[in-house]
């Protein structure tokens, strides 16, 4: 079940994959940016700090992977030309974060775990051998795949590893603070509000605006998303309820 961080990595770097991505909305990113690092939802919890609900956070629950990270290797939005459904912030992680020190135990999915059964066993849900995984592994194709660290405790640290956070703009304007303002301009200032104030550097770290191809269904699904929605996806906690 445990798979070997340094041969994953090599893996990884031999099939040209050099990032790994973790998608969230940006309430719960400000949590991690505050926090140095990535949390698993149990951990926020935890310590009592804020989170948006996922459609997931049930399963997460029963199939025991509340306490983990995810991690993705492929930008999910990219490949598929689609919002990516844990959120509109992506913070992309250079590979090497699989020979940091402390990495808590590593798992890979074979599918996504709000797929699974309870009939299930855990040999259905994870990889059972590295061997097992190379041989269904299909570099910019495999999306199911995601790697889990199990059971965190604390923050997986961004410090040398975070390199760029991307953000999705979204093409809406709502009405915030009594004026109607544009979802992007307000999302962005949240995230570096959050980043210039938070104890951690991210000096080096930038926010980049999402470049799609024209043929990308995000512009679509963002304009027919409830307003409700766009404002858990994209505003801090105090504005999600706010009108
Ligand atoms: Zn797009």
């Amino acid at each position: 079940m445990v798979i070997n961080n340094e041969q994953a990595h090599k893996f990884f770097l031999e099939q040209g994959i050099t990032h790994l991505f973790h998608a969230n909305t940006l309430g719960t990113s400000c949590t991690f940016i505050n926090a140095g690092g990535l949390l698993s939802r149990g951990c926020v919890e935890r310590n009592g700090l804020f989170q948006t609900v996922q459609s997931s956070d049930t399963a997460d629950k029963t199939f025991d992977v509340w306490n983990d990270i995810f991690l993705d290797s492929a930008d999910l939005h990219s490949l598929f030309n689609r919002i990516n459904f844990y959120g509109p912030v992506l913070f992309k992680i250079k590979v090497d974060i699989l020979l940091s020190e402390n990495l808590p135990e590593l798992y890979v999915t074979k599918s996504n775990p709000r797929d699974w059964t309870v009939q299930e066993t855990k040999n259905d849900h994870y990889f059972t051998n590295f061997d097992a995984f190379k041989r269904v592994y299909k570099p910019g194709k495999s999306f199911q795949e995601m790697l889990t660290l199990k059971n965190t405790f604390s923050p997986l640290p961004f410090e040398g590893y975070l390199e760029e956070i991307i953000l999705d703009n979204p093409q809406r304007s709502l009405m915030i603070n009594s004026a109607y303002k544009d979802v992007y301009q307000e999302s962005y200032t949240i995230l570096k509000n959050c980043m210039d104030n938070s104890p951690y550097n991210y000096n080096n770290v930038n926010i980049t605006t999402r470049n799609c191809w024209p043929f990308c269904n995000c512009d679509d699904m963002y304009q027919e998303t409830f307003e409700s929605t766009i404002r858990k996806l994209f505003l801090k906690r105090a504005l999600i309820t706010n009108t």
